[in-house]
C-alpha cells in the first residue's frame, strides 16, 4: 500500500543552469517518468532554493516531484533570509526536508525547532521529510534505537496527523552520510520497524501503516535493492549518488 519514494537531496550543489540541463537529461533517460502517471516508485528531487523555479518549470506534468531541503519555522514576516512554507508550496513543491543532520549539526537545530518546521510545512500543504538518526557514538554504545526514537519524539512535538496529513520519516545514521559506509539492510530494517512501532503508538496503526520510512546514508546503485528489501524500508534519501543522471537513474531502476 506504500509507494516507495526515492528522493534526491542535492544539498548545496549545482547552479540553476546546470539544473536545467540535468532535469532534461534525467527525463530523457527515464521515459516512464515523463508522463504524470502513477509509477511503481515515486521520484522526487530536492535542490537548493534558487533551483526550485527551474524544477517547477521543467518537472511540471512529469512523474517527478520536487521539494526543498529546509523551510522556515515562521510564517511570513520580518525574518531576513528565511523561506516560508507557502512560498515553497506556491512553487509546486510537494516536500520539504526538516531536521537533516547537517542542519542539526552545523546550525544547531533542536528537536523543538525541527518540530516547528514540520508543523509549518504541513500547514502549507507540504509533506515534511523529517530526518532522524544516531551518531557513531550512540551506535557504538548500543543506544541507536533509543536515541533515534527520542529524537523522533522531540521532532514530532505538536505534530498532528488526524485529518489525513502526510509525513515521511528518513532514517539517516549520521556516520553513514557521505562516508561510503551504509547501515546493513538488517539494521536499516530494524530501525524502520522501531520507527513504525513508535508511529503506531503516537498516531495509531492506520497512520503508521501508511507512513513512508526512508533510509539515507551512502545509498548508491549497487546497494539500493538490498537496502529497500526490508519490508519497513519504503525508499531512500539519496545525497551524493543523486547528483549524476546515470547513478540516480540506475537507482530508480533498482528500486
Ligand atoms: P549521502 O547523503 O547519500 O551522500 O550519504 C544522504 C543525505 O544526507 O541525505
Amino acid at each position: 500500500m506504500r509507494t516507495p519514494l526515492l528522493a534526491g537531496n542535492w544539498k548545496m550543489h549545482k547552479t540553476p543552469s546546470e539544473a536545467r540541463v540535468w532535469f532534461a537529461e534525467f527525463l530523457e533517460a527515464n521515459p516512464a517518468l515523463q508522463g504524470g502517471g502513477r509509477a511503481a516508485v515515486e521520484v522526487a528531487l530536492l535542490p537548493s532554493f534558487p533551483l526550485l523555479p527551474v524544477a517547477a518549470e521543467q518537472l511540471a506534468g512529469s512523474g517527478v516531484a520536487w521539494g526543498a531541503q529546509d523551510v522556515s519555522a515562521h510564517s511570513f514576516g520580518a525574518y531576513t533570509g528565511e523561506v516560508a512554507a507557502e512560498q515553497l508550496a506556491d512553487l509546486g513543491c510537494r516536500y520539504a526536508v526538516v531536521g537533516h543532520s547537517e542542519r542539526r549539526a552545523y546550525w544547531n537545530e533542536s528537536d523543538a525547532l525541527v518540530a516547528a518546521k514540520a508543523r509549518r510545512a504541513m500547514e502549507a500543504g507540504l509533506v515534511p521529510i523529517l530526518c532522524v538518526g544516531e551518531r557513531l557514538e550512540e551506535r557504538e554504545a548500543g543506544r541507536a534505537v533509543a536515541f533515534t526514537l527520542e529524537q523522533l519524539a522531540g521532532s514530532l512535538e505538536g505534530v498532528e496527523l488526524a485529518t489525513g496529513e502526510e509525513l515521511v520519516i528518513a532514517y539517516e545514521p549520521v556516520w553513514a552520510i557521505g562516508t561510503g559506509k551504509t547501515a546493513s539492510s538488517g539494521d536499516a530494517q530494524a530501525m524502520a520497524a522501531a520507527i513504525r512501532g513508535f508511529l503506531a503508538e503516537r498516531f495509531g496503526e492506520a497512520v503508521a501503516a501508511r507512513t513512508r520510512i526512508l533510509y539515507g546514508g551512502s545509498m548508491k546503485p549497487a546497494n539500493t535493492a538490498e537496502i529497500l528489501a526490508g519490508p519497513d524500508v519504503d525508499g531512500g534519501l539519496v545525497g551524493g549518488a543523486s547528483l549524476e543522471v546515470a547513478s540516480f537513474s540506475a537507482m530508480v531502476e533498482a528500486a
